[in-house]
């Protein structure tokens, strides 16, 4: 027998990855699988985009490019940051990485020790916990049940910091919840992290640009600036312009902190993939109206979605402010069905009715669903009428 790491037993694969490859399977054996597991959009990159990245080929970008990314597309990113965020950033204080999954590895193996903690808020993105595992560090998981918006409050951020703590995650609008903090909240957080100077924020702004509410986007450094020196900030092209195969996220943050991350890249991957990154700057650098119209068809799915669910008896689901998820609370549904557990009740959808979600309790949130509206709004559609079916509405 093969011995494997201590490290990699510590860990369990993605389980919405894993969601999605039992659907697919599912429905190559012939059954009808309605998938709302997505964690992507169901839109093309958009045609001027793709044509970058074919344009880079032809004219020979297809070599090695500097491990923390080409200076067109680190110039790209600090003028994003500047005209979105407000933040300032030179050149080397931003690392290119293969995708946004690469920026908080690289974060956790640059910064954690064995046992240093990091606070994340639960429900949470399944990934923090396992990376910061794969990097000898501790998850402190916060709960944010639905009765508190999915938000953590102050008070409980302060009360989770420990002299061992050396990361906090924010992830706003999250993945699953769809909830954004106001930046009243993430003031209220900055308070309390400038009390703490040792502890890094690392605000992970993936769906930036997927909100529909009336409120703008607010990260934590936008609320807080004297954060400056703690923060680093994560985001990437793989949700807003509909680049999840292209693989580029990056980060922007204190100097040294970069420096470290670049060196964790410099030997595993390098750099991210030179077409991809030529991509990734015309995506940045070009006219953004191909967001909005992303946005829009996720806001409509969003308000279908939200409404019926909400009609369906022992479902009761939040508004997201955006993303493209939704995570209803499913606790009276499976009491009625005499269920304990969330996975159970997903496992039923798929086996009664054949709808693919992904069960709460991979987010830290036991009896909550999650459902992706990266889907169209017919299939929207049926999956509700099939949910309401299985769960004898
Ligand atoms: N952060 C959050 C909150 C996400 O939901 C995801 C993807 O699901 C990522 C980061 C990583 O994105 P990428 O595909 O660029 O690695």
């Amino acid at each position: 027998d093969i011995k494997l790491s201590s490290r990699v037993q510590r860990i369990k694969p993605s389980p919405t990855l894993a969601v999605s490859a039992l659907a697919a399977q599912l429905r190559a054996e012939g059954r009808d699988v309605i998938g709302l597991g997505a964690g992507e959009p169901d839109f093309n990159t958009p045609d001027h985009i793709k044509e970058a990245g074919i344009t880079a080929i032809r004219e020979g970008k297809t070599k090695y490019t500097a491990v923390d990314g080409t200076p067109g597309l680190k110039q790209a990113i600090i003028d994003k940051f500047q005209r979105d965020n407000g933040h300032s950033f030179q050149p080397d204080q931003i690392l290119v990485s293969c995708g946004g999954k690469q920026s908080f590895f690289n974060l956790c193996q640059a910064l954690l020790n064995e046992g240093d903690e990091v606070i994340i808020p639960a429900p949470y993105w399944v990934s923090y916990p396992d990376m910061v595992l794969l990097a000898d560090g501790k998850p402190v998981i916060v709960s944010a049940d639905q009765s508190q918006g999915f938000k953590m409050t102050a008070q409980q951020l302060e009360a989770a910091i420990t002299p061992r703590t050396r990361l906090v995650v924010i992830n706003s609008p999250s993945n699953p919840t769809g909830v954004a903090y106001s930046r009243e909240e993430l003031a209220a957080l900055g308070e309390v992290l400038l009390r703490h100077p040792n502890v890094v924020v690392a605000t992970d702004d993936m769906y930036e640009h997927m909100m529909f509410r009336d409120v703008p986007f607010c990260n934590i450094l936008m609320a807080c600036p004297d954060l400056y020196d703690q923060t680093i900030v994560l985001n990437g092209v793989s949700k807003a312009y509909a680049m999840t195969g292209w693989r580029i996220g990056y980060a922007g943050g204190p100097k040294p902190l970069i420096a470290a991350m670049k060196k964790i890249q410099s030997q595993s991957t390098s750099n991210p993939t030179s077409i991809a990154q030529e991509a990734a700057q015309v995506a940045l650098n070009s006219d953004q109206s191909c967001v909005a119209e992303m946005c829009k068809a996720f806001q409509d799915r969003h308000d279908y979605l939200v409404e019926a669910l909400n009609a369906i008896p022992g479902v009761e689901c939040l508004p997201s402010d955006g993303t493209f998820y939704s995570f209803p609370s499913v606790k009276g549904a499976m009491e009625k069905l005499g269920m304990d557990s969330d996975v159970k009740f997903a496992e039923h959808l798929l086996d009664q009715v054949g709808v693919a979600l992904v069960p709460g309790s991979a987010f830290g949130a036991e009896g909550h669903v999650r459902i992706s509206f990266a889907t169209s709004l017919d299939n929207l559609k049926q999956a509700v009428e099939r949910i309401g079916r299985a769960v004898g509405a």
